[in-house]
């Protein structure tokens, strides 16, 4: 099989690319090792409202599980509320809709099939359908990487990742805010309960090794805090958990391969937000690959450029923070000192 771009991965990132090259005519293959993309979602959910100048989402209400007004901040002793306006989406259907949006401009679609080899000097990748148990090559002008947290293909690992694991359970009062709990026993990272209609997303997140708290153990402590705070009820509906990269940039290009999402390092190192950026990178990748294919010459170092101008920064500056203040919130006055230079949220996160 032969293509101008093979995309790695149907995530938000990989479906964004796809979308873009087939906006601009550029015959593409997205190929992702799920059955089902979306499924199972492993994703807190919530997105800011800026996601709406990258996607419509008045054209698939469905994928919005409920909108938020606020974002607060649970310290323990204090508590801080912020303007947070934006969506706790539902990510399966979300996923669904940008992988159908990229079939219906004209890209080619395999599910069920995991890229297990890049060939560099081939231009190929070596695919195999899980299913039918075949495996086959398929050959390309472009590659792009979008394959989340572990990226794979011997580029590097994201050398910090957040474990993550986190419980749907029915929420007991109406909430129109995400709210993060910063806890002694949640080192190293957040818990947290964002709201979706009846139901609420509860979970935590640590950074391993860093902390040897066992996740389940910091999660009971948390689910029966929030439970005795009278939240969410005692049922769990579902578990999944996931890791976040939180060390910054990652491998960006390599050659004629460039890496989006996940892959390339581009979630929040303190907050873990990772949605917009894997649709803002995936769409930057086709885009690049599309005008490197009409103008027959590779520009992926712009499109590193771009990526760097935009997330370079801010994630350098994040991934700083997180391993200098961090460990000085071990305790309860250390949470409550630290906490405004943490959380970008704060004004004082900028001085
Ligand atoms: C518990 C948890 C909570 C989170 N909460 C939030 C949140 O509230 N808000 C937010 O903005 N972000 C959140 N994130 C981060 C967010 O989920 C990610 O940043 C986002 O999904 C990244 O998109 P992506 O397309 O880069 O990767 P992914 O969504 O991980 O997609 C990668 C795709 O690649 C496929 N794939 C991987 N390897 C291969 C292969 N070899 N062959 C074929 N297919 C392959 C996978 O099946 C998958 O479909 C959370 C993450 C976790 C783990």
């Amino acid at each position: 099989m032969k293509t101008k771009v093979a995309i790695v991965g149907a995530g938000p990132a990989g479906s964004s690319a796809a979308i873009a090259l087939s906006k601009k005519g550029i015959p593409n293959i997205l190929i992702d090792k799920r059955g089902t993309v979306g499924i199972p979602v492993q994703c807190a959910e919530f997105v800011g409202l800026n996601i709406n100048a990258y996607v419509d989402l008045n054209s698939v209400p469905s994928a919005i599980n409920q909108k938020i007004k606020f974002m607060d901040i649970d310290a323990g002793k204090n508590f801080y509320r912020f303007d947070g306006k934006g969506y706790v989406l539902n990510r399966a259907i979300f996923d669904r809709h940008l992988a159908d949006e990229a079939v219906k401009s004209g890209s080619k679609f395999l599910t069920s099939t995991r890229v297990y080899k890049i060939n560099r000097q081939k231009n190929s990748i070596d695919v195999l359908n899980v299913e039918e148990k075949i495996s086959y090559e398929i050959y390309y002008d472009y590659l792009i990487v979008a394959t989340g947290p572990k990226n794979g293909f011997g580029y590097p690992k994201n050398s910090a990742y957040i474990y993550a694991t986190q419980i749907k359970a029915n929420l007991l009062k109406g909430l129109d805010s995400v709210i993060c709990y910063f806890r002694p026993y949640i080192p190293y990272g957040y818990g947290w309960v964002f709201p979706k209609g009846k139901f609420a997303n509860v979970g935590i997140g640590i950074e391993k090794p860093l902390s040897d708290m066992p996740l389940s153990l910091s999660l009971n402590k948390f689910t029966n805090e929030i439970r005795g705070m009278g939240l969410v009820g005692l049922k769990i509906i579902e578990k999944t958990s996931g890791l976040v990269p939180v060390s910054g940039l990652n491998a960006i290009t390599d050659g004629n391969i460039a890496l989006c999402g996940d892959a390339a390092g581009l979630t929040h190192p303190i907050t873990g937000a990772g949605i917009l950026s894997a649709v803002i990178s995936g769409g930057l990748a086709g885009d690049y690959a599309a005008e490197s294919i009409k103008s027959s010459k590779n520009l992926f170092e712009d499109y590193k450029e771009e990526i760097e101008s935009i997330f370079k920064k801010p994630l350098f500056n994040a991934a700083k923070k997180r391993s200098e203040l961090y460990p000085l919130m071990r305790d309860d006055p250390g949470i409550n000192k630290n906490i405004k230079q943490l959380w970008p949220s704060f004004e004082e996160y900028y001085k």
